[in-house]
């Protein structure tokens, strides 16, 4: 690693990609400042495929995480009509995977512990209101009108934040005609195939639910996507679920389902302008129907770690190496998030196309589908 002298970071954000993206520079020896408000709670669960565990590994904190991690052992993929299960994706054989999941609060307050213990991370509980180019440095302004110099600057804020938009403009991210309704229910009020360690996959007629146990075994994850409903009442959004085996425990006043509108996936050409880049949501958004949003953010926050190690800013080739990890990142992102939103169109079909979708799945699209999957899943430092 080489000496940092007085190199300085800021991190905008305090969500995953904030924290992970400062523990990450720290380890690489930089100082770093993380602005933004303590972290809220996080709700819901989230899976981590091999790539994701193995960027927890590289950025030093597997060890941390293992105890919180739940291990899946397959994916299963089941059609509501036929009831049956058309493929599986065994995670423990031919070959062994890692494979798991997190609360999403835990994940978070894990990451949020271990940089509130590392010297060179600091924490400015500020928002930031603006990011002005200087010669040698970025300013920050904070929502009290104080700036401060940094060399550069990681801007982890999220998809709707200032960061994006310094970048590609001030236009929000669209929202889609689709929405996730998501719940975490006790795993007692639930039958038990839904405690089982895998991830479920039901294919419906125009709609997919997704489920697995979170917080070993304790909690169940659900997922339900679909298109939005025209009528708001709450019975229009789950009509889509008659004939679903499991139809009367879905819809129990025991679950509470809360809607998250899915803005169209997008990853952005372009994450750098001078020493400012882009990292997580904001540089990337996708549809969870891959489950690697967090993957994803976690691989930025390990190759940024990885890509900062051996540079110093007083040579000023931190400029150039951000600018070469930023243009690697944006074509590794790009093909997953295009393939997350197709797997969305496939999983959503309806009527006869849904029943030949099936079809070709349970007749031989196994082997298919693990190839997908197998190619998003392999970490972003074997690519
Ligand atoms: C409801 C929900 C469910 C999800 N489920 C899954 C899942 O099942 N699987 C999966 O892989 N991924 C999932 N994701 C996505 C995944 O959690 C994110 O991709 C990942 O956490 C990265 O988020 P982020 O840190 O980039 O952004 P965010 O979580 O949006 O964090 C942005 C942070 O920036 C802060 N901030 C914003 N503006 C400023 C400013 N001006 N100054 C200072 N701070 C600022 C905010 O306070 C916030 O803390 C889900 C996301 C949501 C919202």
């Amino acid at each position: 690693m080489a000496d940092k002298g007085t190199g300085h970071i800021a991190v905008i954000g305090t969500g995953i990609a904030g924290m992970a993206s400062a523990i990450g520079l720290a380890n690489a020896g930089w100082q770093v400042t993380i602005f933004g408000p303590h972290p809220s709670p996080l709700q819901g669960g989230l899976q981590l495929a091999p790539n994701g565990l193995q960027a927890l590994s590289d950025l030093q904190l597997l060890d941390a995480c293992r105890p919180s991690l739940t291990p899946l052992d397959a994916i299963e993929i089941r059609s509501v009509r036929l009831q049956k299960i058309l493929a599986s994706i065994d995670h423990r054989a031919p070959v062994k995977r890692d494979y798991g999941s997190f609360h999403r609060g835990t994940l978070l307050d894990i990451l949020t512990t271990r940089a509130a213990q590392m010297p060179l991370i600091h924490h400015d509980t500020r928002m930031v209101t603006a990011c002005e180019e200087a010669e040698d440095a970025l300013t920050l302004i904070c929502e009290d009108a104080t700036t401060s110099r940094f060399d550069l600057v990681i801007g982890a804020d999220g998809k709707d934040g200032l960061c994006r938009s310094l970048i590609a403009g001030e236009e929000p991210a669209r929202p889609s005609s689709y929405i996730a309704m998501r719940a975490q229910v006790p795993a007692t009020a639930l039958p038990p195939l839904f405690t089982v360690p895998r991830t479920q996959l039901w294919l419906g007629d125009g709609y997919h639910l997704v489920h697995y146990p979170l917080q070993q075994g304790t909690l169940v994850n659900l997922v339900l996507c679909m298109a939005r409903p025209r009528q708001e009442a709450d019975t229009a959004r789950f009509q889509q679920l008659d004939g679903h085996p499991y139809q009367s425990a879905l819809t129990s006043p025991d679950v509470r389902w809360v809607e998250t509108p899915l803005p169209i996936a997008e990853t952005l050409p372009v994450w750098r302008k001078g020493r400012l880049a882009l990292l997580g949501d904001a540089a990337h958004f996708m549809p969870p129907h891959l489950a690697q949003g967090a993957g994803q953010t976690l691989e930025d926050a390990a190759s940024l770690s990885k890509a900062m190690a051996q540079v110093t800013a007083r040579e000023n080739d931190a400029v150039t190496a951000l600018a070469e990890w930023a243009i690697q990142r944006a074509r590794t992102v790009a093909p997953i998030v295009k393939r997350a939103e197709q797997t969305g169109k496939i999983m959503r079909l309806s009527g006869p196309l849904a029943r030949l979708r099936n079809m070709a799945i349970d007749i031989g699209g196994q082997s298919f589908i693990e190839t997908w999957l197998q190619q998003v899943w392999q970490p972003e430092l074997d690519k």
